[in-house]
């Protein structure tokens, strides 16, 4: 493995935090992502924001192919440069691109260090894929993840994402293991892909449901209800708080747990005009 800091150095960069580059230059941390990866399949790892190649290159000792996207062009003629012999032996597919647009080609799990500032984007568009993540995010994202209901972190981001699988807070990660340091704590998240105790009709009515009413977190589910249905597609709001549950009607957003959301949504699904 190259050493962070010698290919920060070789890299002449110091890093546009724009693009939310803040390099990970503890390579204990970088050690223990690799072990954390090592408990799934990672013959095709996917990274995305590769930066200066510092976990790119850790990834590439225990994968077939690392499939890496990076957005910055500098970055990307460096990163061509310095590992083309591993480009030329297909054990590195660097793509240059930005992952909100990019088609992803099939892996088996991403292991990434994320621009922060996108954090929520990237997700939602890699948690449909149903791989596992391993995934360096600010603190407060990672706590939003893992929240439990009656919390105020809890929300869209805790359903949605743990609708796919179980999330789990690895470690705690401080500014100095950085360098540019952030002005915030980080940590390493794991995704697992798992099926949710509870039983939805359509995903496609849950998730909406999820994403409207939270758009209202104070008021009570009748209200939030019926304020969204722009959102939630709902076509007779008033039919479906007649058929649901009272006690659920009465709630707000954030007091509800995830099976309680799917027991309303199976309502909506059901109800022949919902
Ligand atoms: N992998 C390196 C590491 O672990 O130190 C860099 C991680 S740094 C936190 C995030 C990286 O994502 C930067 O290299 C940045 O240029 C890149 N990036 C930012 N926005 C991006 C986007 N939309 N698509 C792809 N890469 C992006």
């Amino acid at each position: 493995m190259q050493k962070p800091r010698d290919l920060l150095r070789k890299a002449r960069t110091k890093g546009n935090q724009n693009l939310d580059q803040y390099f990970l230059m503890d390579e204990e941390i970088i050690d223990r992502i690799q072990e954390y990866a090592l408990e799934f399949d990672c013959s095709h790892i996917l990274e995305i924001g590769a930066g200066i190649g510092n976990l790119t290159s850790k990834l590439m000792e225990i994968s077939k192919v690392v499939i890496a996207i990076e957005i910055d062009p500098f970055l990307v003629d460096f990163l061509s440069s310095e590992f083309k012999e591993e480009i030329s032996r297909n054990k590195l597919h660097l793509i240059q691109g930005d992952i909100l647009e990019a088609q992803l080609p099939p892996y088996t799990v991403s292991v990434s260090n994320l621009p922060y500032e996108l954090s929520s984007k990237i997700l939602f568009k890699l948690i449909p894929n149903k791989t596992p993540l391993v995934l360096m995010v600010q603190n407060e994202f990672a706590q939003r993840l893992v929240a439990k209901h009656n919390t105020p972190e809890y929300g869209r981001l805790t359903i949605t994402a743990g609708h796919y699988g179980d999330i789990e807070i690895m470690e705690i990660i401080p500014p100095s293991a950085f360098n540019v340091r952030p002005a915030v704590e980080s940590a390493i998240i794991k995704l697992t892909p798992s099926e949710p105790n509870y039983v939805v009709e359509s995903e496609a009515i849950f998730l909406q449901l999820v994403t409207a009413v939270f758009t209202q977190r104070r008021k009570k589910m009748v209200n939030a209800l019926k304020n969204t249905t722009h959102i939630s597609h709902i076509k007779d709001p008033n039919r479906i708080i007649e058929l649901a549950d009272e006690g659920i009607m009465n709630s707000r957003p954030g007091e509800l747990t995830p099976a309680n959301f799917a027991k309303l949504s199976n309502i909506i699904s059901n109800s022949t005009d919902n």
